[in-house]
């Protein structure tokens, strides 16, 4: 069934590799076509641009240059998504636009309290997105599992924690604190994750994407003091390694621990670049993955960043020198990362993912564990 017409999107590029994202706002990959749609269904009149070319281009915040700037965007897309058919339809085309794109699983994420403006309940918000993101399962055949959001600079983590312990059954697979991180340090929300651990569902943090010179620390204490199984980001990792040349040389203690437990870092570069003024030579994501870092390849905010999970790749590819084994291994332990379960993984692994690589030259272990 389809209930919407599905304009082509925007900067979506077919690519032959399938690819595993950990790492999706929900909030952050509406098509600029549905915003103007869904403002003008709404009567919100605050857009600042009306005709969908200059939309998208406001929204392009790749020159944003901190994570607080970045942010501001999407007081325009939360504004347009306050009704149940609103988040149907936008979980609905972001399953279309990832599939065209050649995500095989997708783990897309939102904050249930950012949604609640004309009156949704928290439950509300999350069957409204469940059901968009079965019907675009049906259309497409795209695996997928959703993560509930804390923010971390609100005090409401664990009624967050509780709405997502409570929708297991819709599709809900995780939990993770996002937002402003420079001052709003993990711990803060320490209850929220105890609850999460304590039911069995999954936990990431953001982590280390822009902390400044918290950013190691707040690493360690998402994984020492709050359990958290994956880290958002990561980057600031770096600033406990010696690089020399290019190259790591030594690690520091938080970073022996991130690379020894060989916890997943769901790094996001396009993203990463407009949030610490980086150029693609200075992320540090070649380097990691070089000293034996778990990296994994996402998007974060396909509009706020124009990106996509091939420019991610092609990034990789490109201005690292990831090549196609490298590629399949990201692939591999994106889908060992994922929070869904053993028999997804089995079946994507084995019927989608590895033939693929395998046949673009990978080797590959082509059975699931
Ligand atoms: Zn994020």
């Amino acid at each position: 069934m389809k209930l919407w017409s599905s304009a082509p999107p925007i900067s979506v590029t077919p690519m032959a590799l399938p690819t595993v994202l950990l790492h999706d706002h929900l909030d952050g990959g509406l098509r600029p076509a549905t915003i103007l749609d869904l403002a003008d269904e709404l009567g919100y009149d605050a857009l600042p641009e009306t005709e969908v070319g200059a939309l998208a281009k406001w929204f392009d915040q790749s020159e944003s240059g901190s994570l607080e700037t970045y942010l501001d965007a999407f007081v325009h897309t939360i504004a347009v998504m306050q009704t149940g058919a609103a988040l149907e339809r936008i979980a609905y085309e972001a399953v279309l636009d990832l599939s065209a794109d050649g995500v095989a699983y997708a783990e897309i994420r939102f904050c249930p309290a950012l949604h609640t403006q004309r009156g949704l309940s928290h439950a509300q918000v999350v069957e409204a997105i469940s059901s968009g993101m079965r019907l675009g399962e049906a259309e497409t055949g795209l695996k997928w599992g959703l993560i509930i959001d804390a923010l971390r600079q609100h005090p409401w983590s664990e009624e967050m924690a509780r709405v997502a312990i409570g929708h297991r059954g819709s599709g809900v697979v995780g939990f993770d604190i996002a937002g402003p991180e420079a001052t709003n340090p993990p711990e803060r929300h320490l209850l929220a994750c105890r609850l999460v651990r304590e039911s069995g569902l999954r936990l990431t943090i953001h982590a280390g994407e822009a902390a400044g010179r918290n950013g190691v620390r707040y690493i360690a204490a998402a994984i020492d003091k709050c359990g958290a199984e994956r880290l958002g980001h990561g980057l600031e990792i770096i600033d406990d390694c010696d690089v020399s040349d290019g190259e790591i040389v030594d690690l520091g203690a938080v970073a022996r621990r991130v690379r020894d437990r060989q916890i997943p870092l769901e790094m996001c570069p396009a993203s990463n670049l407009a949030t610490n003024r980086l150029t693609p030579e200075q992320h540090p994501i070649g380097a990691l993955y070089r000293a034996g870092f778990n990296i994994t390849l996402s998007t974060d905010n396909r509009l706020m960043s124009n990106t996509s999970m091939s420019s991610e790749f092609d990034f990789a590819r490109s201005h690292h020198g990831f090549a196609i084994g490298d590629l399949a291994l990201t692939t591999r332990r994106s889908m060992e990362a994922a929070f869904c379960d053993r028999d997804t993984k089995a079946a994507l692994w084995e019927e989608v993912l590895a033939p693929a690589y395998e046949d673009a030259g990978a080797a590959v272990e082509t059975n699931w564990i």
